[in-house]
């Protein structure tokens, strides 16, 4: 089922204390949302499913205007993670990080509740969490951005749930200057913090096979406790960047604390090999004439042939992540009083 924003706060905590690591799918289509979604019942995981500006945009959801593929992908999930299979499976549906020039616009759309018409009837959807991209952002103008997404949530009675970053590529993170934007946030936004996304030594799009040797595990450790320590609640580390590390690195990164692994380019890949493998095993079958052109070229028999790979490949990285058994202990934890 498809989280609210309360119900999200909830389930980071868990995952916070039960040393989870969510995979955050960074889907850009309707195909790889609905294979994560089977994987995370195979795996009985909880999932989060985010998207970037450019898929929010792009041609299968917002053809251009950022809201209206919010809108989209919104209900997609909601329909999805509404079906009798998914039931059991806690789903975030997380804003990624927005680049920072649209971050207020975009987030205050989105938490205000974004209205959707079928007919004459109106409801409106809500992200479950969100976050901004602070790259190049002082820390004076990244504190700004999310305390005026912080007052229109208070104004419009949301409940925020921010993933604050200092810049992921930027800088490694020291444990204080994370503590000193935290304290900023939380002096003017109290508990709307539950996730930080530290610089760790990874890097957007990097698909190394043998890890990334810059990466600091124990950095996500202290910059962890050092938040911990000021905040009397949980945090979860996010982890961008995860594709150009190896499984051993990712289940050391979820030992150290980190609940969110955002990871796109990794699977972006392997469906695209798996597209091209499908269309080569069958170019005879694709060809005017033959007999079998028409079921070979239909969308739905590429779909199950990709997701004969994806799903697999999804459920593996629930494993590595510890995520995978914790899917209906973590829904009950979060449907409790
Ligand atoms: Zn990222």
């Amino acid at each position: 089922m498809l989280l609210t924003a309360s119900q999200a706060k909830k389930l980071y905590k868990f995952c916070a204390e039960n040393k989870v690591g969510m995979i955050a799918v960074n889907a850009d289509g309707d195909s790889l949302l609905h294979d994560s979604l089977i994987a995370a019942v195979e795996a009985d995981a909880p999932l989060i499913l985010e998207t970037s500006l450019w898929q929010l945009e792009g041609k299968c959801f917002g053809y251009g205007d950022a809201i209206l593929g919010l809108k989209k992908y919104i209900v997609d999930v909601a329909l999805m993670a509404s079906h009798k299979d998914f039931a059991d499976v806690p789903v975030i549906f997380h804003i990624d990080h927005v680049p920072a020039n649209r971050a207020v616009d975009v987030l205050t759309t989105a938490i205000s509740g974004m209205p959707v018409n079928v007919w004459d009837e109106e409801i409106k959807v809500y992200p479950s969490s969100v976050s901004f991209d602070a790259t190049g952002l002082s820390d004076q103008e990244n504190i700004k951005c999310v305390l005026e997404v912080a007052k229109v949530a208070k104004e419009v009675g949301f409940d925020l749930v921010f993933e604050v970053e200092p810049g992921i590529e930027d800088e490694p993170t020291e444990p204080e200057e994370a503590v000193a934007l935290f304290e900023a946030i939380e002096k003017e936004a109290p508990g709307a913090v539950h996730l930080f996304a530290p610089a760790v030594g990874t890097k957007h799009g990097d698909t190394t096979r043998s890890g990334r040797s810059t990466f600091d595990v124990d950095r996500i450790a202290r910059v962890k406790a050092a938040l911990e320590g000021v905040a009397k609640r949980p945090i979860g580390i996010a982890l961008h960047g995860s594709s150009g590390l190896n499984n051993e690195q990712l289940s050391e990164a979820v030992k150290a604390g980190v609940t969110k692994i955002n990871t796109c380019t990794f699977f972006l890949g392997a469906r695209a090999r798996a597209m091209y493998k499908y269309l080569d095993d069958n170019k005879d079958k694709i060809q005017m004439g033959h007999k079998d052109m028409k079921e070979t070229s239909k969308d739905p028999s590429l779909d199950a042939a990709v997701s004969k790979t994806m799903i697999p490949i999804i459920v593996d990285r629930m494993k590595v992540s510890n995520a995978a058994g914790f899917g209906k202990k973590a829904l009950e934890y979060v449907l409790s009083e």
